[in-house]
């Protein structure tokens, strides 16, 4: 099966460029993209496409939303940093909305994901010592296999994914890793009196969008609650409408004790994350513990406020449920022997490829982006499909067919 099909001179020559000037940390579809709007990304060559990525769940919005596009300029012509030196018009109306937004006493602004991951684990640590009892430095945090969050030293630490961790040791202590969707496992993890909390995806995203049984996390939330362990919610890539609900823990009414967001909360604009907790967590930082040049800048305060509330006044979340009941209908319907699995919640899905050559699922990503739709695979050969979350019927039925026409490949 042919792994690479040619690209057009003018794409070339911005690849080339990557691949001289750059680290070679990803390895990119072989498509050049310089403009979005909505569901569509295009080309270099003004090719259209459907982006059935959004950067990685970071575009719910759709691509340059314009009245998220209209708070970014608004905002940057007046006043982007202060740092957290001074005060800023921006950054306390910010914290009143999303607290009341999420129903927390507290936020705390960081900027990437991991940073706000990082954030979470010091606070249920200070949180272990402070409140719980834990002697010091025993604290531990249990966290699941096949795990995605995020690239820092500590948070590969406990990641089971050998390309995330190989010759990147020596690694943080303080963590114990069980299976996922396993709640005898947490069950016994959580007797040692040293765990100070459970972090955990909703939905295991990068994993290739592992959905776990009905009640998993209703009952890891309540198995925490009996044990004194706060459960802690990573939902960067699942929460903000991906996948039918605001946010994933949504759907079994779990309220994490620590919620972590980060991708959609500035519509794909910038890096804005964000910890959430009530008093008792939150107020264990004092000045000075623990923050970021940028965290809480004004520029992704306005931002977020806007992003928040698209996602609210355009009906976004119930359009993710519907749409993606569809795309996992219309897929299913497809029957094709080369695709063994659909699965997904809202516009959380992926198709696991099952093909005797292991570059199937990349072959068939680009077919789709010859016939004008994009995707990635990941872990080789499973393909997430997470359209922006304003995707309508007709777009979603005309990408199912762009689908269709692409599985010759497979065959
Ligand atoms: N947590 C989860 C669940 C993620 O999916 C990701 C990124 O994909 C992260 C954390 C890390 O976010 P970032 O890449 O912004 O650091």
């Amino acid at each position: 099966m042919q792994s690479l099909m040619p690209v057009t001179a003018n794409s070339q020559y911005f690849i080339e460029l990557e691949e001289k000037y750059g680290a070679h940390n990803y390895h990119p579809i072989p498509v050049v993209l310089k403009e979005g709007r909505g569901v569509f990304v295009y080309d270099v060559d003004d090719k259209r496409y459907f982006d059935f990525l959004s950067g990685y769940s970071a575009v719910n919005q759709g691509h340059c939303h314009p009245e998220i596009v209209e708070a970014l300029i608004s905002q940057a012509s007046k006043l982007t940093l202060t740092s957290r030196a001074f005060y800023n018009d921006q950054l306390g109306e910010y914290e009143k909305f999303i607290t009341a937004f999420f129903g927390y006493d507290k936020v705390l602004p960081m900027n990437t994901g991991v940073e706000a991951v990082e954030t979470a684990l010091k606070l249920a640590r200070r949180w272990g010592y402070r409140i719980k009892g834990i002697p010091e430095n025993k604290a531990k945090i249990i966290v699941c296999a096949n795990n995605f969050h995020g690239r820092t030293s500590t948070v590969i630490s406990f990641s089971t994914d050998p390309s995330s961790t190989k010759d990147f040791g020596p690694f943080m202590p303080g963590f114990e890793i069980i299976p996922y969707n396993d709640l005898r496992s947490l069950e016994i993890a959580l007797q040692d009196q040293d765990v100070a909390g459970f972090l955990v995806e909703p939905i295991q995203g990068e994993a290739g969008v592992v959905v776990p049984d009905e009640g998993y996390l209703q009952k890891a939330k309540q198995y925490c609650s009996d044990a004194r362990v706060l459960f802690i919610g990573d939902e960067i890539q699942t929460g903000l409408g991906r996948t039918g609900k605001m946010l994933c823990c949504d759907h079994e009414n779990v309220r994490p004790d620590i919620l972590i967001l980060g991708k959609a909360l500035s519509g794909g604009t910038l890096p804005v994350s964000a910890v959430l907790a009530d008093n008792e967590i939150m107020m264990l930082i004092a000045p000075g513990e623990h923050g970021s040049t940028y965290g809480g800048n004004p520029l992704a305060c306005h931002i977020a406020i806007t992003a928040l509330s698209v996602l609210k006044n355009e009906g976004l979340v119930e359009n993710a449920a519907a749409m993606g009941e569809l795309l996992r209908n219309e897929l299913r319907a497809l029957a094709s022997p080369a695709i063994s699995t659909v699965r997904g919640m809202g516009l959380l899905n992926a198709i696991v490829i099952d093909h005797a050559d292991k570059e199937a699922a990349w072959s068939f990503c680009l077919e789709l982006k010859e016939n004008g739709l994009l995707a990635k695979p990941t872990h080789g050969d499973k393909i997430r499909f997470a359209p922006p979350l304003t995707i309508t019927r007709d777009q979603m039925l005309e990408s199912v067919e762009i689908i269709r026409k692409s599985l010759h490949v497979l065959v």
